[in-house]
């Protein structure tokens, strides 16, 4: 799983992890901004929590990514991006994996300033929700081809708001998993072929210690 606060990179190296190791990318923001855009029920129940940046009820989370878990493509691993991000949801999550490998945790650390100016130039596609690359000026998803918009909650006032229940909500997390061997931490605050680099090596040295 990759921990770490919003922006600070966690869904472009997923994106590149899941290539890497063929296993399933399981963004739980893309799967409720997927159901806002649907406007299914789901959609329509967490609409105004995505808009202010907010945290989903616990119980409903882990409900959808138990479910996640239980598709055929999450049987040989998965990576997850964004969940847990609260302590009784980390707690259920290490209910939900009883018997599966042991759960490897990546923090991608980054500061708050730094947060604040990536996440005000931020575009993702419109269609696929894919991040653009930083460095390029596309106008459209390389992936798709759709148009790149600003994300609804990356608005500064919302992104405010975000950092606070980060820190207030998800930053402990990092308390309740430091002491595990599957435990690491990468600097978040470089180019991303920086953090894929330390990644990578983070993971050698995780594996080493079996
Ligand atoms: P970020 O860029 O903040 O990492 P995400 O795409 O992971 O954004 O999540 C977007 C929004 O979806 C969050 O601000 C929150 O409202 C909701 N959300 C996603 N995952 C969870 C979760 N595990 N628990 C509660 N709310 C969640
Ligand atoms: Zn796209």
């Amino acid at each position: 799983m990759l921990l770490g606060p919003p922006g600070a990179g966690k869904g472009t190296q997923a994106t590149h992890l899941q290539r890497q190791w063929g296993i399933p990318h399981i963004s739980t923001g893309a799967m409720l901004r997927d159901a806002v855009k649907r406007r299914t029920p789901l959609g329509l129940e967490v609409e105004a929590i995505l808009a202010s940046g907010g945290l989903v009820d616990d119980g409903l989370m882990t409900g959808i990514v138990r479910e996640r878990l239980q598709e055929t493509d999450c049987r040989n691993g998965f990576l997850l991006d964004g969940f847990p991000r609260t302590v009784p949801q980390a707690h259920a999550l290490d209910r939900l994996i009883v018997g599966r490998s042991p759960l490897v945790i990546l923090e991608v650390a980054c500061p708050d300033e730094d947060i604040v100016r990536r996440l005000a130039s931020r575009v993702v596609c419109s269609e696929c929700g894919r991040n653009a690359p930083e460095e390029v000026e596309h106008p459209t998803c390389h992936d798709c081809g759709g148009p790149l918009v600003q994300r609804q909650d990356d608005k500064a006032s919302v992104v405010r708001n975000r950092l606070q229940v980060y820190h207030e909500q998800t930053a402990p997390l990092i308390e309740y998993y430091e002491a595990r061997p599957t435990f690491c931490r990468v600097n978040g605050n470089q180019l991303f072929d920086a953090v894929a680099r330390d990644i990578t090596g983070a993971l050698a040295r995780i594996r080493r210690g079996w």
